[in-house]
């Protein structure tokens, strides 16, 4: 007899896993249940689709179940919320919402991709008109009729993490002011604060308010319109608020069955996306997943696992082998002019998990900066200390920025060190990069690092320098400090005077050099080393440490 598989959940893993099978078995029964309208829709197009970047509402039907039972012959079943298995008989109930009959249904193998709802967190108003999510293809019509109506001047965005600002875009491009409240102490949690500093000085330079700190008290109404009453008692009236405070993961399902679930709510599956039954499989933003690197359990709600996850879960519900070995949480975002993207660990993640790392910053420009329009961009690689395996990266730029993060989530996918991104031979040509492409910088400078060639202080340990034994010298040229200021108590000696004026420094002194973005800062530290002189180079140079400290 044919196996018989049922899929929960019809969008990025439900849709992937279903074809996936189908691929494997010809003969196989294959039923996808979806409590939604639509099957493999573009949630990551929404906010586009919003901001009238994406202008045909079709385009976000990647597919639809009729197209989708004709190419695959799956039974696509719309409406359809499973609310039940029962794991003894190999059952599982589902609602027909269109008719409300109730109706089970059984399976050889049952593979759950109920994605992660956004959390509406328990305050008061929360549950108002005006106060919006953006998950699915609903959400976002509901969310344009408000703008496309044109009554919609202001809006608050709670959370800044990267649904809120793709919203903050979209909305600010259809000419709604914006204001976002965010609880942490940055935006963009999965980046080191000094790397999200840099966003947060491009959306204010776009007009965008936006308060760190400061969580929301709760919401109320009045003739229409919304006040946003914050924990530090500010009070915000706007037209709409979008609560964009982070995903919890779907369990209640998994939960119910008994399952089992990891301490961060996601169901546990194994490296085959098996969970604790060894006929359920599970996969998405509803799982927790092995860390690549940390080998921790971890939860990314990102389109890219999620399909891979699918794949796997496919291979081995229809008989296969197949592993998933983990994911580094890759990511990339736009944000206006800038791309912002990540991969693997953040120093603070490091830390968060006891794992020793180096960081290093560079800028470099995204091509020869003698052709046309190059762009720097800022790359902060974190590294191992004893081997120099490369953990992590955090890219922020204005072009060039997401070839570059996918070349670094590919060496740390192949365990590569700093050493190796120095040996990379990658594609150049003016218009697209230099002869030392900014990954090979990246290399050099950690290398330097690890092999003693440089000793770099942070931006975080300046304020533990003592005034007594450490002098802090600025060695860009007059221009640049008038433009953009100069490190408090820093004496100015231009690079190009430093051989010249050696003799006016104190060799029991450690001098602490700094320059725009690191290399004259680099430079000027091997003079003063090889002239006996103690000193160290501030990482990133100025560009970094001003990001952060105002
Ligand atoms: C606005 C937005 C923008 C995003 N942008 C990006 C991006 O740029 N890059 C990126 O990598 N990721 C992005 N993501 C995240 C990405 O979309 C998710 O990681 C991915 O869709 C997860 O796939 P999934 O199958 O786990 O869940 P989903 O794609 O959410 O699918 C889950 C489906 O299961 C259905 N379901 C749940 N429970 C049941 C049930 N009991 N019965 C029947 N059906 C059920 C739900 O209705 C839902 O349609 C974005 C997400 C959103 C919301």
């Amino acid at each position: 007899m044919s196996m018989k598989l049922l899929i929960i959940g019809g969008v990025a893993g439900g849709a992937t896993a279903a074809a996936r099978a189908r691929r494997l078995d010809e003969h196989a029964g294959i039923i996808l249940f979806e409590r939604g309208e639509y099957i493999s829709f573009a949630n990551c197009g929404l906010p586009y689709y919003i901001g009238n970047v994406i202008k045909s509402r079709d385009s976000l039907l990647v597919t639809t179940a009729e197209a989708f039972k004709a190419r695959y012959n799956i039974d696509v079943r719309l409406f359809s919320d499973v609310i039940g298995i029962d794991r003894t008989r190999k059952q599982v109930k589902v609602h027909d919402i269109m008719t409300g009959r109730i109706y089970e249904e059984s399976y050889d193998k049952l593979i759950l991709s109920p994605g992660a709802e956004p959390v509406r967190p328990p305050i008061k108003g929360s549950d108002l008109d005006n106060i919006l999510t953006l998950r699915n293809i609903p959400d976002s019509d509901m969310i344009k009729a408000h703008v496309d109506g044109g009554k919609h001047e202001s809006a608050v965005i709670v959370g800044g993490g990267f649904i809120g600002l793709e919203m903050a875009e979209n909305l600010v491009n259809r000419g709604v002011k914006i204001t976002i409240i965010e609880k942490l102490d940055q935006l963009m949690a999965p980046l080191d604060p000094e790397m999200s500093a840099m966003v947060l000085d491009h959306i204010r330079e776009k007009g965008i308010g936006c308060y760190l700190n400061e969580g929301v008290r709760g919401f109320s109404e009045n003739e229409g319109r919304v006040t946003v009453h914050t924990e530090r008692d500010r009070n915000i009236e706007c037209d709409m608020v979008i609560l964009s405070v982070g995903v919890r993961p779907e369990n209640r399902l998994a939960r119910e069955a008994g399952l089992a679930i990891g301490h961060m709510g996601g169901i546990k599956v194994n490296a085959a996306m098996r969970t604790s039954d060894p006929d359920i499989y599970a996969i998405g933003d509803a799982v927790e997943v092995r860390d690549f690197i940390s080998g921790q359990p971890t939860m990314t709600a990102l389109a890219g696992p999620a399909n891979k996850e699918a794949r796997v879960a496919a291979d081995n519900a229809m008989g296969g082998k197949s592993i998933f070995k983990g994911t580094i949480g890759t990511s990339v975002v736009k944000i206006f002019d800038l791309t912002v993207a990540s991969t693997g660990l953040s120093e603070k993640a490091c830390r968060h998990n006891n794992i020793p790392c180096l960081v290093s910053y560079t800028h470099s420009n995204s091509h020869a900066a003698y052709y046309p329009a190059a762009k720097m961009m800022a790359i902060k690689l974190v590294f191992a200390p004893s081997n120099g395996r490369v953990l992590g990266a955090q890219i922020i730029g204005m072009e060039g920025v997401d070839k570059r993060i996918d070349i670094l989530a590919t060496a740390i996918r192949g365990s590569m060190t700093v050493f190796d991104l120095e040996e990379l031979e990658l594609a150049y040509a003016p218009p697209y990069s230099s002869a030392k492409d900014p990954v090979n910088v990246a290399g050099f400078v950690a290398s330097n690092i690890l092999n003693g060639d440089v000793r770099n202080i942070n931006w975080d340990n300046m304020d533990d320098l003592d005034p007594e034994k450490d002098v802090i010298v600025d060695l860009r040229d007059k221009r640049e400090l008038n433009e953009t200021g100069i490190i408090p108590g820093a004496i100015h000696i231009p690079l190009a005077e430093l051989r010249r004026r050696l003799s006016e420094l104190d060799r029991e002194k450690n001098y602490i050099v700094y320059c725009a973005v690191g290399l004259r800062g680099y430079l000027a530290h091997r003079i003063l080393l090889q002239n006996g002189f103690k000193s160290k180079n501030l990482s990133g140079g100025y560009r970094t440490y001003s990001a952060v400290v105002k």
